[in-house]
């Protein structure tokens, strides 16, 4: 058994997607071919939004989201500590500092209540100046857009959207990739939606900070390509990558049921053993990741290894346990509810194409 079956997806989609990739080596146009602006409009009409900028990786995206909001040294950033490094790591990379927060204990998001604390700690120290947050779809579920929204209109905080778990996501029918200002994405191949290699997305309604993103992502270039007006960074999608894209994100509303359909018989036969994953009225998950909680996860993870279910630990360290961050000087007890989390979370298989794959 596999724990994410990318082999079953490609022989499903294996004609289409080796069409689509050989008229990319027929045209030749590598770099920034048709395709991809193709992609980018697609996209934008799936999330639901005005402009979709693609670039190298999730990262980058979220990098890119630091320099068009020109964060610098002496800002603060807001982001949770339960989360993949990447989010954290584009905060201190912009020379920034980043704030962590403590998580939800049933949704494994960012909690509203806490980052409010910490936004009025950091004011009232007056070291820092506070100027956005991150917020993660962590494991698919889109975080709690209401409330954060509220809270970043009340402290004048730019809210950016980590969806490069949450593609596929809603709220009230409202899509992943659609909230805040600005909404970042990751094509990387274990993701819901994930192409061949590298990739990633922006999203936003703005038309001044999609100029701003489309002029970074190509090394701060002006009107004229040779004539560079800001210093910006190489990330671009590559056109083969947006080929492979186009006929995934085709499959992917019927990957999404199958991905749902996993999830509810899961919970169906899991529930009394463990504490399920938690998915708030009105909200849907896109299934990053199916992610359960247990006291005694190191035994749970060897029953499933014996009987030939693979299974995985997202995340066992959370941001303010890593060694790049010790600086910051935070303990467990300033984070209680994710330092529990990161010592009994364990993640199952997790794929549309769960029920075919037999090994
Ligand atoms: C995967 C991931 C990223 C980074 O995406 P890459 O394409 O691997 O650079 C960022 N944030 C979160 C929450 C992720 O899961």
């Amino acid at each position: 058994m596999q724990f994410i079956d990318l082999a079953a997806q490609y022989q499903h989609l294996k004609q289409r997607i080796d069409k689509r990739i050989q008229t990319v080596l027929d045209h030749g146009h590598y770099i920034m071919g048709p395709e991809v602006e193709e992609l980018e409009q697609r996209l934008a009409e799936y999330v639901g939004v005005k402009h979709c900028i693609s670039c190298a990786n999730g990262t980058d995206a979220l990098q890119l989201t630091m320099m068009v909001l020109d964060i610098k040294p002496g800002d603060a950033v807001f982001c949770p500590t339960f989360t993949f490094f990447a989010t954290a790591e584009v905060i201190a990379y912009a020379g920034a500092t980043p704030v962590f927060v403590d998580s939800d204990e049933r949704t494994f998001n960012i909690c509203p209540q806490d980052l409010e604390k910490r936004i009025q700690a950091v004011i009232a120290e007056g070291k820092l100046v506070p100027k956005a947050i991150i917020a993660v779809d962590l494991f698919g579920l889109p975080a709690n857009y209401p409330e954060l929204e509220t809270i970043a209109a009340k402290y004048g905080l730019k809210l950016i959207e980590d969806a490069a778990q949450g593609f596929g996501g809603e709220i009230n029918g409202k899509r992943a990739g659609s909230f805040g200002d600005m909404a970042t994405t990751s094509f990387f191949p274990a993701k819901p939606l994930g192409c061949y290699g590298d990739g990633g997305a922006i999203f936003t309604n703005s038309d001044e900070y999609a100029a701003l993103f489309r002029s970074y992502r190509v090394h701060g270039k002006g009107k004229d390509k040779y004539d560079n007006v800001r210093i910006g960074i190489n990330s671009r999608l590559d056109t083969i990558q947006a080929a492979v894209l186009l006929e995934k994100l085709a499959e992917f509303p019927t990957e999404l049921i199958a991905r749902n359909r996993a999830a509810v018989n899961y919970n169906e036969s899991l529930a009394t053993k463990y504490i399920t994953p938690l998915v708030p009225e009105g909200f849907l998950s896109s299934w990053a990741q199916y992610t359960l909680i247990s006291e005694n996860r190191d035994a749970e993870m060897a029953r499933y290894k014996a009987e030939g279910v693979p299974t995985m630990i997202y995340y066992g360290t959370c941001m303010h346990q890593q060694t790049a961050f010790k600086q910051l000087a935070y303990t467990d007890d300033d984070l209680p509810v994710a330092s529990r989390l990161a010592k009994q979370v364990f993640s199952l298989p997790m794929h549309p194409y769960l029920r075919k794959s037999k090994n």
